[in-house]
């Protein structure tokens, strides 16, 4: 068997960085070759893939392990080195240490200690959750071509150990603003974008945010403004960008329009267009998962308390379509310096999914 602490250091000294994940799906590719009837390294473009890997056991349940390889950029308060899982005071050190090369090698290890047992066990590794979780999308695409339907989708995710069962969905706007230039020392001969922008960022708090008793509110973030004239022109054009979480109950397209409501009600001179950005994975909706036997299993074992996620990640898209559970290290600083994943952890957590995987051989 591999051993998930030592694991988790190799694989933070492999960088793998969002857009460079080749070197690290080849390691974990190699290192869980033995343990396979089948393994794949599946191609989401760029010279970037997904692993795929089949165990050698058969039994009566399907369970799926789902980890992602890249992590963000390096950021610039970092005191040890990234890339060198450097150990101090029961923790390791390093760029994805928590977020979620900890994560990965706890599968790696479990798939290769379960691999022969009566169980229907895939592991996956997906390219690109820290950007439109497109891995995560081309692989679910293989799965339903191939009609593989786990009973349950585990993902080893950060959560301090507590056992996360949904999520809330995001959705992000594009806001054209188009008005009409005229010299600026005349500004009423022309209509200002600009002004009008203004506007319409007042009435974002005036939007409606429905309640999910589970995932709590929505939440909108303009995330980015811009436009303008560079001479002394009435500004024709601004666009905002506009972030929105959102709970199960809404539609995207429900959202859009409560936006455009808001927006003609202002009664603008500008014309207005609301559209969704445009990427290539759809928006990752909401998902709950409901409890069900296997759930209950890992809820025990685990003897932690539910929590829901604030924000998406390839989980809402397994979670739209299968029973999915995540659970991970405890650490922290993930997405900034410094981060880091307690030890004890690793091995705490390990021992969580082993636990569970042998009450389904
Ligand atoms: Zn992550």
């Amino acid at each position: 068997m591999l051993h998930p602490v030592e694991l988790t250091r190799e694989l933070i000294r492999q960088q793998s960085v969002l857009g460079s994940e080749h070197a690290i799906a080849k390691q974990i590719h190699n290192l869980i070759s033995p343990y396979s009837s089948k393994v794949y390294l599946e191609d989401i473009g760029d010279g970037r893939e997904n692993v795929i890997a089949f165990g050698k056991g058969k039994g009566r349940r399907t369970v799926l392990l789902n980890a992602h390889m890249d992590t963000v950029e390096v950021m610039n308060n970092w005191i040890h080195n990234p890339f060198g899982a450097e150990e101090e005071d029961g923790k390791i050190y390093g760029l994805g240490a928590c977020d979620m090369k900890s994560g990965l090698a706890i599968f790696i290890s479990l798939y290769s200690a379960f691999s022969q047992q009566d169980l229907n066990l895939i592991f996956t590794a997906c390219a690109d959750e820290e950007g439109d979780s497109l891995g995560a999308y081309t692989l679910i695409q293989y799965m339903r071509e191939k009609n593989i339907n786990p009973d349950v989708v585990l993902i080893s995710e950060p959560t301090n150990e507590r056992v996360m069962l949904g999520a809330r969905g995001r959705v992000v706007f594009e806001i054209e603003v188009k008005g009409r230039s005229a010299h600026g020392a005349r500004p009423h001969l022309g209509i200002n974008a600009i002004m009008d922008a203004g506007k319409i960022l007042g009435v974002f708090e005036k939007l409606p945010l429905p309640e999910h008793d589970k995932l709590g509110i929505g939440s909108f973030c303009p995330l980015k403004i811009s436009g303008g004239s560079s001479s002394l022109s009435v500004p024709e054009e601004c666009r905002i960008i506009l972030d929105r979480h959102y709970v199960l109950g809404e539609t995207q397209e429900g959202i859009r329009m409560d936006i455009v409501k808001a927006i003609e009600a202002l009664g603008l001179r500008s014309s207005v267009r609301v559209e969704f950005v445009k990427r290539k994975v759809p928006f990752l909706k909401p998902y709950v998962c409901e409890e069900n036997e296997l759930v209950s299993m890992f809820r025990e074992i685990a003897s932690s308390d539910v929590t829901y996620g604030q924000s998406v990640g390839d989980f809402n898209l397994f979670g739209e379509l299968w029973p999915t559970i995540v659970y991970g290290c405890k650490g922290g600083n993930w997405h900034s310096g410094e981060e880091f994943v307690e030890i004890n952890s690793i091995s705490h957590t390990y021992d969580t999914y082993s636990r569970f995987l042998s009450m389904l051989v």
